[in-house]
């Protein structure tokens, strides 16, 4: 349960030394309630104080992590139902599915979309996470699905949908390095099956008829000392399968309960039932509430741009803007005659100016000064992109030494600094640009003694 600022308090020394640089405990202890400060400030806490505060600040729902190298991802970690109270931490992975009864033209088709959905979006790597690869009846299809798997080249975590502890007992001789997920513990075979993931502190799914008797097992599970879990949201329909996921989430977060303090898996595929644009929607839906592993058929391009475009949504803090590394980027393979194009570090405006540049197929040194992670506008009205930062940024850059070209264009929005910007860069010749990133590619194909 989280501690109120007098909880605190009452384990300070209540010296009021201020060499945690707060005037008095007091003070200290509500920053610390408030998250503001780390409770490590103060020098003086005893031990076991520290232990009761640390119990009390680790998150109801717990992190947990599968797969190895760079293929290991962390699931679960939120303190929050909603985004707009604080960002979310751990984003939701996506799984496709494969199994045994599959024909081996379908295992090739599904491959063969894993490795062509692979991009990046504003910075971050876009592709499928994980093959969830589901035993159904046949071990020695499955164990080649595995090896299948394994020698096509992606980089993906593996899920072991299988319960039958002699099957998965071979698949973990397969894979078992990669430390898999395995899934699922049921009422019937938990006690196996935590001996088996314990022992490599796998991550393990759990699953039940429904919520009460995924509780119960859950408690099974904890007696056993192992919390590595991952709980099955079900798939007897949208409907109870949207619901569980809620009152997981719920339960842990607002009633303070850790029994159900794990991130979740949800069968999409199932529940879809081979309705690709089902698929798309309830993906959409349990991404946001609040699958952690969502599992589906297969992930093309259909699929993978409102999904990946949404998790990369909502799983970004609200309060920090999205920016890009300050610096100059060659667009379309720029020269030492080549015109240099000033915007801001705004993920949104940086992404959307480079693809106008890129459209205009106009070499261009494109350069953006630290802006604060702002819009031009904003940025210049909070005196984030003046003339004296955009000189400065010039000066500190090597861009003197890879063009001869001195015109620098500037947006069009912020045409007042050009006066400002020429003084501070001696030699330079400041040209507005359009307002709109849209008109750059005529702009630049029009403007003249360039390249
Ligand atoms: S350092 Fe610790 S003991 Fe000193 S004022 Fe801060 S909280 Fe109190």
């Amino acid at each position: 349960m989280a501690m109120t600022g007098l909880d605190i308090y009452k384990l300070t020394p209540k010296t009021n030394c201020k060499e945690c640089g707060f005037p008095t405990c007091m003070a200290f202890s509500m920053k610390v309630a408030a998250g503001g400060v780390e409770i490590s400030k103060c020098p003086h806490m005893s031990e076991e104080a520290m232990a009761k505060l640390s119990e009390s600040t680790t998150p109801l729902m717990k992190a947990v992590s599968f797969g190895q190298g760079e293929t290991e991802y962390k699931l679960g970690g939120e303190t929050v139902l909603f985004r707009h109270e604080k960002t979310f931490v751990n984003r939701n992975r996506y799984a496709v599915l494969f199994s045994d009864e599959m024909p081996q033209e379908q295992i090739d088709a599904k491959l063969a979309n894993m490795k062509n959905v692979h991009y990046v979006r504003i910075g971050e790597e876009m592709k499928v996470e994980i093959a969830a690869l589901q035993y159904t009846g046949n071990k020695a299809s499955y164990l080649a699905l595995i090896n299948k798997v394994k020698a096509s080249g992606l980089k993906v975590a593996y899920m072991l949908v299988c319960e039958d502890l002699s099957v998965l007992k071979e698949a973990l001789s397969l894979v078992g390095d990669e430390k898999p997920i395995v899934f699922g513990a049921t009422k019937d075979n938990y006690q196996e099956m935590v001996g088996l993931a314990k022992d490599s502190k796998l991550l393990l799914g759990v699953k039940a008829a429904g919520l009460e008797e995924l509780y119960e097992l859950v408690e099974n599970i904890q007696k056993l000392d192992y919390k590595e879990l991952l709980l099955d949201t079900g798939i007897a329909s949208v409907r109870d399968a949207f619901t569980n996921a809620v009152q997981i989430r719920r339960t842990a977060l607002k009633e303070q309960d850790r029994t159900f303090g794990y991130p979740s898996v949800v069968f999409i595929n199932e529940l879809a039932k081979g309705d690709k644009f089902m698929e798309i929607a309830l993906a959409s839906l349990f991404t946001m509430k609040y699958g952690s592993i969502l599992v589906l058929e297969d992930m093309d391009y259909a699929r993978a741009l409102p999904l990946y475009g949404l998790r990369q949504n909502i799983f970004t803090d609200p309060q920090k803007p999205m920016r890009v590394e300050p610096k100059f980027y060659p667009i379309n393979n720029p020269g030492d005659n080549s015109p240099v194009l000033i915007t801001v570090d705004f993920a949104l405006t940086y992404f959307i100016v480079s693809g106008e540049v890129e459209r205009s197929k106009v070499p261009t040194w494109l350069g953006n000064p630290d802006a604060g992670g702002y819009s031009v506008l904003t940025a210049w009205a909070a005196g984030k992109l003046s003339g004296s930062v955009i000189a400065k940024f010039i000066k500190e850059s090597d861009i003197e030494s890879k063009t001869k070209c001195r015109k620098l264009i500037i947006p069009g929005r912020v045409a007042v600094l050009k006066a400002d910007i020429e003084d501070g860069l001696p030699g330079w010749e400041v040209i507005i640009g359009p307002d709109e990133a849209m008109h750059l590619p005529k702009f630049l194909r029009t403007m003249e003694g360039i390249n």
